[in-house]
């Protein structure tokens, strides 16, 4: 029987452990914070549970559903409203009829917009997108003047200044995904969410895991992986553990760091993949503040977008409250990722008032700010000639991390199919 270690115990590596529990192996995941789930984890907030960032479900994350069959849980669809914050006003865009009567494009842009999304959602050749900078592409279908108003600053507040490196496959996976949440329904996008949200879903895996014999070490933060026949993992502990195989499940530039006995041109590539960061914050309120699970801003704001889950969620879910989400996507070396949560909740509270004057502090029953530094590899110019194969140089040590996720979005349905795939060149 081969032991494998699986560093990280995100959903990517419990995938990667069910696939090779099944294959008959001897599985470790070790995991450096106090519960499973990565980003996909929850938390406390207020009296409730819910995901640290937001996540839904869509109809056809065959992957995600294949797993949540096998542990029996099953999602709650609901039809989303989407709202746009422009010129100090919120406007609705759920419905084409919506959009044709927002005020801030004319009907010549519309229709280019229109023509935009369309090709995005058709255009299978996602190869050559990845030849064209997204300002170019959108530019050239949607127009300058819509570009530079709409475009411009969705773009800036998902990407940053990094949108300048990035290439149209981000705009054209974005807009497949989006599409695919309208498709089945037409005039209207619909999500799932998991009742309990992901909390339940990792519980759930965890029990499933070990009930198969998978070992999970919380609390366990992996210092090295080293070796270059049999793989030593150095524990924060001070422990060396060694086993036949490992599976390195983190961000490439941590996991530059951890595999200390690769050569220089093996740790430089992974070290130079460029990220992006999240610090967002959970807002639990008394009151809902709008009809939209996502409203898109236009306008300046200290954050990216407006998530307010509860207007997808069942606020029974929610002890009856309703909780709104407030990203802002950063790259790893922002300062943000430093700023106290006092100094963010003064900044953010500042800018969701702004939006929802009416919004007073004895509404607001929680905030919280998670962080991450290291979410989704930027998609630059030719991404897929640049992805980390899954082999390293020491046939023991394999590197699978959301980073190879080439023609898609990050998601819990790629990073899933993702897994799948890759445990059949682990072995
Ligand atoms: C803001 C936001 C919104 C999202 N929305 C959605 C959505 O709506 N729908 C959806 O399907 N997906 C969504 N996702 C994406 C989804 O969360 C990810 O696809 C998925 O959780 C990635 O899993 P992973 O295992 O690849 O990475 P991670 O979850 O990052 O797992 C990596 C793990 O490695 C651990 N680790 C790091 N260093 C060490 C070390 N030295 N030793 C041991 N362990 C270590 C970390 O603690 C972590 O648990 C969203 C993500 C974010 C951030």
């Amino acid at each position: 029987m081969t032991s494998y270690a699986v560093v990280g115990g995100g959903m990517l590596g419990l995938t990667l452990a069910l696939n090779l529990i099944e294959q008959g192996h001897d599985v470790e995941v070790l995991e450096a914070a106090d519960r499973i789930g990565g980003l996909a984890a929850g938390w406390n907030i207020g009296d409730t549970t819910w995901d640290r960032f937001y996540h839904v479900t869509l109809e056809s994350d065959n992957n995600t559903k294949a797993i949540l069959d096998r542990l029996g849980i099953e999602t709650v669809s609901a039809a989303a409203q989407t709202g746009v914050y422009a010129r100090g006003q919120l406007f609705p865009i759920t419905t084409n009829t919506d959009f044709l009567r927002l005020p801030i494009l004319s009907l010549v842009d519309k229709f280019r917009f229109g023509l935009t999304i369309l090709r995005g959602a058709y255009a299978r050749d996602w190869k050559s997108f990845e030849q064209i900078p997204v300002e170019a592409w959108l530019t050239r279908w949607s127009g300058k003047r819509t570009f530079d108003r709409f475009w411009l600053p969705l773009l800036r507040s998902k990407l940053g200044d990094a949108y300048r490196d990035t290439s149209a496959a981000f705009i054209w996976a974005t807009i497949q995904r989006l599409y695919a949440a309208r498709s089945d329904q037409g005039n209207q996008e619909r999500f799932g969410y998991i009742p309990g949200g992901y909390a339940r879903v990792l519980e759930a895996l965890s029990d499933y895991l070990a009930d198969r014999g998978v070992v999970i070490r919380t609390g366990v933060r992996v210092e090295s992986v080293g070796g270059m026949g049999m793989v030593d993992i150095k524990l924060g502990s001070g422990e060396t553990r060694v086993y036949d195989r490992a599976v390195v499940t983190v961000a490439g530039p941590i996991a530059s760091r951890l595999c200390v006995d690769l050569p220089d041109s093996e740790k430089q590539a992974l070290a130079a993949l460029p990220y992006l960061g999240v610090v967002c914050a959970s807002v639990l309120l008394k009151r809902q503040l709008s009809p939209y699970y996502v409203t898109n801003l236009v306008d300046p704001a200290p954050f990216t977008g407006v998530i307010e889950m509860s207007n997808l969620v069942d606020p029974a879910e929610l002890g009856g409250h309703r909780l709104v989400y407030l990203p802002k996507y950063v790259s790893p070396d922002d300062p943000l990722f430093d700023a106290d949560d006092d100094a963010i909740r003064r900044e953010f509270m500042d800018g969701l008032s702004a939006i929802h004057p009416l919004l007073s502090g004895e509404d607001v029953v929680a905030f919280q700010v998670a962080r991450a530094r290291y979410v989704m590899a930027i998609p630059t110019i030719s991404y897929s000639e640049r992805v980390p194969p899954f082999a390293t140089s020491n046939p023991n040590l394999f590197l699978v991390n959301s980073a190879q996720i080439v023609n898609g979005t990050l998601n819990v349905n790629e990073t899933v199919g993702l897994a799948n795939r890759a445990a059949g060149h682990i072995t």
